[in-house]
């Protein structure tokens, strides 16, 4: 498998250091003290970052020459093991998530969902927003972008390829069909921004959620009632990954009359829903986490807070719903802007 894709010139000429300046979880008494850091990620040497490191992916989107800072961090962790959860927790990740061989091939026709390895969300897929969609799912169309967060390179590399020829084997294939809307944007950063930066072949076109979710309401327009209620999206880590995708939500919001109040922790200065540290075992981070968002969007008067990610959802729902604030899928907000 070729290495990251990444180029220390360009690192070495950086005067900003924005993937390390800008990070929320990591401090740096100045440009250059996050430069010498930098450098030694770069260089294959130990880094107190690796250690530090909340895996929240954002450098990604803090880098402006696109230099795959986050991909090389894990890249480093990996070689060096230095895991961010405990070793039996990673291991039984890995047997939890892995391909289980159980799928059989299927007819499918356009839009084609998929909902990766969670079969359970299947009914998210319904309505006029969805009509006549095919979904697929299960743990052998896993995207697999969960091991940026426990230090796995290796298991992308070996199990993101097995993913894609699953789905074209068992579907798009056969059926002539080219493209495939990811649910999750963890699914479309991973066929997008993780192949091209491990060099792995996607043979169909990733559709983002957004972007069918955004061309459908041009059809729908008459069905629409508008929300006309302020609302905090909880953007996920994922979502650094196709940042351009962000601008897309914007549009599906004015669309349906939500209006994204702005808070402190949203956009590039998102925080990070709490999930990830919970599952490393960092509870009183992740509480803090939780916390220092719900504060958030109640200092803004949010009556709704949207997710995009399930995983989010999961994590956050409860504490949300006790403070008053209701949660909901993006999906969800738009069936009910349309009434269903
Ligand atoms: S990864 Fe990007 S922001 Fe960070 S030092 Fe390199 S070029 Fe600069
Ligand atoms: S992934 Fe997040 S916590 Fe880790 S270095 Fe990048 S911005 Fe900081």
């Amino acid at each position: 498998m070729p290495a990251i894709k990444f180029d220390p010139a360009i690192c070495q000429s950086c005067e900003t250091v924005d993937c390390l300046m800008k990070c929320q979880y990591v401090t740096f008494k100045n440009v250059t003290d996050a430069k010498t850091e930098k450098l030694k990620i770069n260089n294959g040497e130990r880094s107190r970052i690796l250690e530090e490191c909340l895996t929240c992916y954002a450098c990604q989107e803090y880098c402006p020459n696109g230099n795959n800072p986050f991909y090389l961090l894990v890249e480093r962790q990996e070689e060096l093991g230095v895991l961010p959860a405990p070793k039996p927790i990673v291991e039984e990740q890995l047997r939890m998530m892995q391909p289980k061989g159980k799928l059989t091939a299927a007819k499918v026709t356009s839009p084609v969902v998929n909902m990766c390895a969670f079969p359970m969300l299947t009914g998210c897929v319904r309505g006029s927003l969805f009509e006549g969609a095919s979904v697929i799912a299960g743990n052998d169309l896993f995207c697999n972008i969960m091991w940026l967060h426990f230090a796995k390179n290796s298991t992308i590399r070996e199990r993101v390829p097995h993913s894609i020829s699953t789905i074209m084997d068992l579907y798009l294939r056969d059926s002539g069909i080219h493209e495939m809307v990811c649910f999750h944007d963890e699914c479309y950063g991973t066929y997008t921004s993780v192949a091209d930066a491990y060099g792995i072949k996607v043979p169909f076109k990733p559709i983002h959620l957004f972007d069918y979710i955004n061309r459908r309401l041009d059809s729908l327009s008459a069905c629409i009632k508008p929300i006309n209620a302020p609302i905090a999206y909880q953007r996920p880590c994922s979502n650094r990954l196709c940042p351009e995708t962000d601008n897309i939500l914007d549009e599906i919001f004015n669309k349906i009359g939500a209006r994204r109040v702005p808070r402190k922790h949203d956009r590039e200065n998102a925080l990070c829903c709490g999930g990830v540290p919970r599952a490393q075992q960092r509870d009183e981070l992740a509480d803090e986490l939780v916390e220092k968002n719900i504060a958030d969007m109640k200092s803004v008067g949010a009556t709704y807070c949207v997710f995009n990610c399930p995983f989010c959802m999961a994590t956050m729902a409860q504490e949300v719903a006790e403070n008053g604030i209701m949660p909901i899928l993006v999906s969800d907000l738009v069936l009910s802007a349309l009434g269903e």
